[in-house]
């Protein structure tokens, strides 16, 4: 006989061949009591309305490539001119349908490195190991709670939010199948729906590293760690470990410490793989970007390298071959062709690669890569005696021998992404001898190699740049604090008001890889004029680590000179790419600490909530993977806007807003129950910017939202103008909009504004009372209590909305 017995307390006497199988205990503490919200576990429909109110008010903009269609083997099909392929697919949603696929693949990679890390770490520490983030964060998982509908307790608890992203993935993946969606509207919303999976995917992997590894949690002064090219101690074994999971290079770290040997070498990090690394310890050194991976290895600095996953460049192995660096691949996302060496015994895997009878091994043991990589590296280190290359060419004539060779064809100026005038650089050397035009290439170029695949010389560009700027690059060094995870409570408690009422100006979120359009040094200028403002900066990934390395005349970085706080005038480095679900989840926390809104399952109030009153905006400087663009389309459906620099466009989408027409701006008010027009903030929700001068001004202007009271308003008018006037030297076309009263009006240019109000756009003024009269779209209402959600305005105002 057998019972299935549910819920309660049960007490049964005499027990005798009985066996009992107990599923998930659940005492009373864990029990959570907020209500659940209308969609628990959504699926691609339930929130199709709400992406339906984004995209009605931001039309979705495409840029295409090319007006060719070649996803499937009918192909390739003309599109332009209104034509449709041969599955019937016109162009805008061939192009929707892209995007949609390059989310699936950013979400799936958090969302796979997520399961790879909690598999094993509950295999390692147990699936009942708490999730404890420390004493100030009680709404740990807030992601997780306002999309699955669960307060997760415990390692295992977070299973059931990874089976959600995982089953939502594969749904929206099937819908890029041809003979599917035939509105592009749809695979929009179909992309949005699987971002906000990216953001679960990442909210997990974070949580699960944090809790298992120790890693810093939520504490604002983490150490501040090396970071730059420069940082790395010759006279050691060097090891550099690139990629995106720290699972592989924390037992090389753990190890090491146990021999009481780690100050005996050099651990270095390329890309977010460098920010867990010194998470987990400190001691380990930031080597820089993506874009340092090249440079790094033609250097010849490292003695071992060893690849985990995601942005790796798929011509590593042959890199390391040319420079003589041994290869350890530990993901199984990049086997890289090498021989699988699991099963080989420590000592054979470490001489066939200090013998080079192997260039690289495929070794998916963390544990074994523990061991390996520090014998290898100690091993190849002796062979070259601290002798090492890193100059990028063996002798100064060897340089000048690739120099000379140059023809000044062009092709590598034509290929480049960014048109850098390497011609020019090279003539210049050629006949002057002086290297500084090839020199002041090295801080923009992005080492992509293009340029060299398209040189008919075969001049190694990427070592001549490097070489002539070795100076600038190798005095490069600065400090990166380290990554501390989420958001404390305290903190949104306290800043939450501030920044819903406007009072901090915004919340600028810096997050993204290193494709930059001219000096990486510009993404230093552009945050610190927000962090001087007061605006609070958070930032992640390659971005944390660029301005790690940019340092001021005074020979400090932006982290040493703002507090790590989220406050205003505050720099917060959450992390890696997975850490960005710590910045998603401070819009949310702020809606449910500040503001008490439920987040159980309660996605779309709280989305509307975040739209039409916190003032965050992300900014990618230089996006360049799938993974940036489910990160920023994430931001997007939980109506955060986000700037691109101008290589954003290659995602070949924008949002944006029709601010030339009143009627589509528009929000239900719960106070005056009405249906009011509103000015058109924030104007986009996905928009590209050419240079850092608009991108500030870009920035400073959708911070502003529809609930911000009038000093909140006229701070950030004030900013926007100053902005505007100090970097394109004008008032801005549109900043009329967004005044609703004189209170609005920054004080200083208060008369002057009054009068453009007047003689410009016809507002009638009381110039007595210096009041406006007449003109602006609405009146300012400290009452006001905006959302575009029906379900909402129903559930605060008791009725139906006005029609
Ligand atoms: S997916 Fe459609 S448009 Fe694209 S190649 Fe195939 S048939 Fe042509
Ligand atoms: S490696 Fe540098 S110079 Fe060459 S194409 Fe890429 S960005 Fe341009
Ligand atoms: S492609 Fe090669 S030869 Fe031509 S300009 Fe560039 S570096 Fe010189």
């Amino acid at each position: 006989m057998a019972f299935e017995l549910k819920k309660g307390l049960f007490a049964i006497d005499e027990m005798r061949n009985v066996s009992i199988k107990i599923g998930k205990v659940i005492d009373e503490a864990e029990e959570w009591d907020e209500p659940m919200g209308p969609t628990p576990k959504p699926g691609i429909l339930e929130l199709r309305k709400w992406d339906h109110k984004l995209l009605d008010r931001f039309e979705p903009f495409y840029a295409p490539m090319s007006d060719y269609c070649n996803l499937c083997t009918m192909g390739p099909c003309d599109l332009s001119m209104n034509k449709r392929g041969a599955c019937g697919i016109d162009l805008k949603t061939a192009k929707a349908r892209l995007v949609t696929i390059a989310c699936c693949i950013g979400a799936s990679a958090h969302t796979a490195h997520a399961r790879h890390l909690l598999d094993h770490l509950i295999e390692e520490y147990g699936e009942d190991t708490p999730i404890d983030l420390g004493p100030d964060v009680n709404v740990e998982a807030p992601n997780i709670r306002t999309v699955i509908g669960i307060r997760p307790r415990t390692l295992g608890d977070l299973r059931e939010a990874l089976d959600w992203a995982e089953k939502e993935i594969v749904k929206v993946l099937h819908s890029v199948h041809i003979g599917n969606e035939e509105s592009y509207i749809d695979y929009e919303s179909k992309a949005l729906h699987v971002s906000m999976a990216d953001h679960i995917g990442m909210e997990v992997a974070d949580i699960a590293q944090i809790v298992a590894f120790n890693l810093p949690k939520a504490e604002p002064d983490t150490p501040l760690v090396d970071t730059g090219f420069g940082i790395i101690d010759k006279n050691k074994p060097v090891i550099v470990v690139v990629g995106h999971n720290v699972m592989y290079s924390r037992p090389i770290m753990e190890y090491l410490e146990e021999q009481g040997r780690i100050d005996d070498f050099e651990i270095a990090g390329l890309c977010c793989t460098a920010h867990d690394m010194t998470r987990v310890n400190a001691k380990t050194k930031i080597f820089g970007p993506l874009s340092y991976e090249l440079r790094v290895i033609r250097s010849g600095l490292p003695d071992v390298m060893v690849s985990d996953e995601q942005c790796i460049r798929a011509d590593l192995l042959e890199a390391c071959k040319a420079v003589g660096i041994p290869l350890i691949a530990t993901s199984d996302a990049a086997v890289r062709g090498l021989p699988d060496v699991s099963d080989w015994p420590v000592d054979k895997i470490v001489d066939a690669l200090v013998s080079g009878k192997l260039p690289g091994v495929f070794l998916p043991d963390p544990e074994k890569v523990g061991q390996v990589a520090p014998l290898v590296a100690e091993a190849m280190f002796k062979k070259h005696g601290g002798d090492r290359k890193y100059r990028f060419f063996a002798t100064e004539e060897d340089m000048w021998n690739e120099i000379n060779k140059c023809t000044q064809c062009m092709n590598c100026v034509f290929t480049c992404p960014h048109n850098l005038r390497i011609d020019q650089g090279m003539a210049h050397a050629q006949k002057t001898k002086d290297l500084s035009k090839l020199a002041d290439l090295q801080e923009r170029c992005i080492s992509c190699g293009k340029c060299e695949q398209a040189c008919p010389k075969n001049i190694k560009i990427i070592n001549v740049i490097m070489s002539a700027g070795f100076d600038q690059l190798y005095n490069r060094t600065g400090k990166t604090r380290v990554g501390r995870g989420p958001v404390q409570d305290t903190e949104i408690r306290n800043v939450g008001q501030p920044i819903v009422m406007g009072q901090i100006p915004g919340v600028i979120a810096a997050v993204g890889c290193p494709n930059y359009p001219d000096y990486a040094s510009d993404l230093k200028v552009i945050l610190e004029e927000f962090l001087r403002r007061k605006y609070i900066v958070v930032t992640s990934g390659c971005h944390a680590m660029e301005i790690g390395m940019t340092k001021d005349e005074d020979g400090q970085t932006l982290y040493e000179k703002y507090s790590g706080s989220f406050d205003a005038g505050g720099l917060v480095n959450v992390g890696s790419c997975v850490s960005n679900s710590h910045i998603s989840g401070a819009a949310i926390k702020i809606a449910s600490i500040f503001a008490m809104r439920p987040l159980r399952g309660n996605y779309a109030e709280i989305a509307d909530y975040v739209f039409n009153r916190v003032g965050a905006v992300g900014f990618s400087w230089g996006p360049y993977s799938h993974k940036a663009a489910s990160i920023a389309t994430g931001f997007n459906r939980l109506g955060v806007p986000v700037v691109v620099g101008p290589h954003g466009t290659k995602y070949r989408r924008a949002y944006i807003g029709r601010y030339y027409k009143p009627e589509e701006w528009w929000v239900y008010d719960i106070k005056t129950k009405s249906k009011v027009n509103i000015e058109p903030a924030p104007d986009s929700l996905l928009v590209a910017v050419e240079t850092k001068e608009e991108a500030i001004v870009q920035l400073a202007r959708l911070a502003i939202r529809p609930n911000d009271t009038s000093l909140g308003r006229q701070i950030k008018l004030t900013h926007y103008l100053e902005l505007s006037q100090k970097y394109l030297g004008a008032l801005p076309d549109d900043w009329y909009l967004y005044v609703r009263s004189e209170a609005d009006l920054p004080l200083k240019m208060k008369d002057e504004l009054l009068h453009i109000l007047e003689s410009e756009y016809g507002w009638k003024i009381d110039w007595s009372k210096k009041k406006i009269l007449e003109g602006p779209i609405r009146g300012f209402d400290a009452g006001f209590n905006p959302t575009l959600v029906e379900e909402v305005y129903e559930k605060y105002a008791g009725e139906k909305p006005p029609q």
